[in-house]
């Protein structure tokens, strides 16, 4: 085997406007380059603390269960019904999106069985639907996703659905991957059992420590399993001798990603929870006002303002705008999932990528790489101005 002859790492200078990751802000590149610590180290245990302190700020929630799993979203999502679900389980499942999907295929490895509510792609689920399945087939846990990034919907009526579930004595589980730092989310107001996010998206920090929090009606539901969670990295009746009092060794910590979730979520303290979901609003309010104007449409009926799924004029080929976009100007989107694969541009709004430069950008860039097509790009750039 020869040396290799590698050179050295010089990425690309992105803007990532895409599904996540999301520009990661200078101060969690800097959290990024300070000095390892051991994971037991007194210090360590310390920011630990800190970490789960900001964690129940950013959910809303004071859920003594706030924790960061090593790994990316997925892992959070395994977590969450890996310890959940019990074989025999039968958990109500959304077909409207990639997502769900996913949820789906987890349950089904943790042994549980699934049975899908089904909304088209683009809409969100309808209460009355869930209503229906609950009657149907009595579930055991209800699981949704509150912004399903592969469609562009908000989930909205969050409190409803917990209430349906808790009036058939169900649980909920909810993927707030796409919503937690950048669109309302409130734990504990909404009454959420169980709820993960990622890093990448909303936070702006790199993927690799994902927010977890479980009630305690979440909690007694794994303490009464019988049967043992399959995982035992996930397994959260083991994460609870690193995480609660005892700090004992489980696994090692990735302690660079949790010191990176640490400054992201002193980041969106200081902005305020509240003032940073208006600021997605707002700026991603632009970006919709902006290819409205350019006579684009949304493919979404519930807005996600940290992700706009926006419909490409007929036959115009997805993956060449996407490059034209990467290549020309060195901005990040991504192409459609599933039933809308080919059919549009999804276009994040997440965490620091969610500024007005990055949004003119953009608007900007896209008129370009449409030239020829049937759009107003100096339209859309104007109405995005008045809004900001
Ligand atoms: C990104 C995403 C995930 C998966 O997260 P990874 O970090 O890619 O593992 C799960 N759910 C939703 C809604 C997502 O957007």
């Amino acid at each position: 085997m020869q040396r290799p002859e590698v050179g050295e790492l010089t990425p690309p200078d992105r803007t990532l406007m895409g599904p996540g990751p999301s520009d990661v802000h200078p101060r969690v590149r800097r959290a990024m380059t300070t000095p390892l610590v051991g994971h037991l180290d007194p210090a360590f245990v310390d920011l630990m603390d800190e970490v789960q302190e900001l964690l129940r700020y950013a959910f809303r929630t004071d859920n003594e269960w706030t924790i960061p799993i090593s790994g990316t979203g997925s892992a959070a999502m395994e977590a969450a019904i890996g310890n959940l679900v019990e074989p025999d389980d039968t958990v109500l499942v959304p077909g409207n999106g990639y997502f769900g999907g996913r949820m789906a295929s987890m349950v089904e490895r943790a042994g549980g069985e699934t049975v899908t509510v089904d909304a088209p792609w683009g809409e969100p689920l309808d209460v009355d639907d869930v209503r229906a399945a609950f009657d149907s087939h009595d579930p055991d846990l209800l699981a949704f996703v509150h912004g399903e990034t592969s469609t562009g919907v908000l989930q909205p009526d969050v409190s409803e659905l917990t209430d349906l579930a808790h009036d058939n004595d169900a649980l909920t589980i909810v993927d707030a991957v796409t919503t937690f730092g950048g669109v309302e989310l409130r734990v504990d107001d909404w009454d959420v059992d169980v709820a993960y996010s990622a890093a990448q998206k909303c936070l702006s920090a790199p993927p690799g420590a994902s927010p977890l929090t479980l009630n305690e009606r979440a909690m007694a539901k794994i303490e009464e399993r019988d049967a043992t969670v399959r995982s035992w990295y996930l397994d959260l009746s083991k994460l609870a001798d690193y995480w609660g009092e005892e700090r004992a060794y489980h696994h090692t910590a990735p302690i660079t990603n949790v010191y990176a979730l640490r400054e992201a979520l002193r980041l969106a303290a200081e902005e305020g929870i509240e003032a940073r979901w208006e600021r997605h609003e707002h700026v991603a309010g632009a970006l919709r006002a902006g290819v409205e104007a350019m006579g684009l449409d949304l493919a979404s009926t519930s807005w996600l303002p940290s992700l706009n799924t926006v419909r490409l004029p007929a036959g115009v080929d997805d993956g060449a705008v996407i490059e034209g976009l990467l290549d020309g100007y060195d901005i990040e989107v991504a192409g459609g999932l599933g039933d809308l694969s080919g059919e549009v541009l999804r276009v994040g709004c997440m965490g620091h990528s969610a500024r007005p430069a990055n949004v003119l950008a953009l608007l900007a860039a896209l008129g370009n790489v449409l030239e020829g097509e049937e759009i107003d790009a100096d339209a859309g750039l104007a109405a995005a101005r008045e809004r900001l």
